[in-house]
């Protein structure tokens, strides 16, 4: 038995060879020396590349430790997203998303549409996919939700989809393969953006696509090279090095962000307050059952009074950086509603903890709320 960062500092390695990196440094080809028979792997640029070969390998790793994973990397999440629906979907198929999904969905969703391809939508909470699943082909599962951090039971939708013939695909973004197993949950592929936790220092972006399944993996392989969303070389390596902190990110991440989110819980001016660690979060019995280990990810969710109230306290923080994204080494939080996709109030803001120490975190935190109510007084009128 072997624990899940023991399995992270040596996945996807080689086999030791003297003199050799542990870890072979980026591979930069178009082509490779090609004599006679054009017999693989690494014929052409866009096909294969080793340095691909040993992160795929290394996520396929963590996403099923048995071995039987397939991955396919790609260029961002969204272009292993999109490998996955458009390489499964044909014209005339009917898709399940969920309504409160990446704020991408809804463009993939027009897009599907001009495909000729039914898409329908539920919440991810309450399992209230499985009300929508009659005569679909493929069920697209996000949970935890992005970013209102709702859980659904993947084990139960999964054998609802079965049950109708439609393949199954779970976003694993945010909880990365260390917080979840959507493969072991009965998935077909499991998905997701690199460029958040799994990576976590904000400079890489990244996605992969894991499935059990050899012909799935081809169709989105062959999808990879007829769109052209390959990683590149030096993103690939990056990714590859960083997967050896993943355990140590994702355990110090989970442990600031239930403990922001405990700080949180007492503070009168906080409503909507969401976090699946969070023994009182409505998702927390489902997430206890279905995550791994207490990594129930660095989000946490909450909403402020309102616009002016949320935007004086992300500049009175001193610690945490006014970004979108998540999931890396520092925190950042954001106002969702500056972007007008998500269904969000005004005031809701996304916090992503980093690694900081979470007594240093939850000071800068309360510290930054204290101002945030104190300079609403002090404010003229307007
Ligand atoms: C960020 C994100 C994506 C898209 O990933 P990119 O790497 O930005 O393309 C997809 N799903 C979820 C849940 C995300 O948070």
């Amino acid at each position: 038995m072997t624990g899940d960062g023991t399995r992270a500092v040596r996945a996807g390695l080689p086999e030791p060879e003297a003199y050799e990196p542990t870890l072979p440094g980026p591979v930069f080809a178009a082509h490779y020396h090609l004599p006679g028979d054009a017999a693989g792997p690494y014929t052409y640029g866009r096909d294969a590349n080793p340095t691909w070969t040993r992160l795929e390998a290394a996520i396929g790793e963590l996403e099923s430790p048995d071995g039987s994973a397939h991955t396919v990397a790609f260029a961002s999440g969204m272009a292993a997203i999109t490998a996955v629906l458009f390489s499964q979907l044909r014209s005339g198929d009917a898709v399940v998303l969920p309504s409160d999904g990446y704020q991408l969905l809804p463009a993939v969703r027009t897009r599907l549409e001009s495909y000729g391809i039914e898409v329908r939508t539920a919440p991810t909470a309450d399992d209230a996919q499985l009300g929508v699943l009659d005569g679909a082909r493929l069920l697209w599962i996000e949970s935890p939700s992005n970013p209102g951090l709702d859980v659904c039971d993947i084990r139960r939708l999964a054998d609802a989809a079965h049950a109708r013939g439609a393949l199954v695909a779970v976003d694993n973004t945010l909880a990365t393969p260390l917080g979840q197993r959507p493969l072991d949950l009965g998935a077909d592929f499991s998905v997701a953006s690199g460029t958040k936790a799994l990576t976590g220092h904000g400079d890489v972006l990244l996605g992969y696509a894991s499935t059990r399944d050899a012909a799935l993996a081809d169709g989105v392989r062959l999808w990879r090279k007829t769109v052209g969303a390959i990683p590149g070389p030096m993103e690939s390596w990056l990714a590859h090095r960083s997967l050896a902190t993943l355990a140590l990110r994702v355990r110090q991440q989970a442990t600031g962000a239930l403990a922001l989110a405990t700080a949180l819980a007492e503070r009168p001016e906080v409503t909507g307050l969401r976090h699946p660690g969070l023994p009182s979060d409505p998702s927390h019995p489902l997430a206890v059952r279905q995550m791994r280990a207490g990594r129930f990810g660095c989000v946490v969710s909450f909403t402020l009074p309102d616009q002016a109230y949320a935007e004086r306290f992300l500049a009175a923080l001193t610690l945490v950086d006014d970004a979108t994204s998540f999931g890396g080494v520092r925190s950042t939080a954001e106002r969702r509603g500056r972007w007008g996709g998500d269904d969000v109030p005004e005031g809701f803001i996304r916090f992503s903890v980093g690694v900081e120490e979470p007594e240093d975190l939850v000071a800068d935190v309360l510290r930054a709320l204290d101002a945030a109510s104190t300079d609403h007084h002090a404010r003229p009128a307007v």
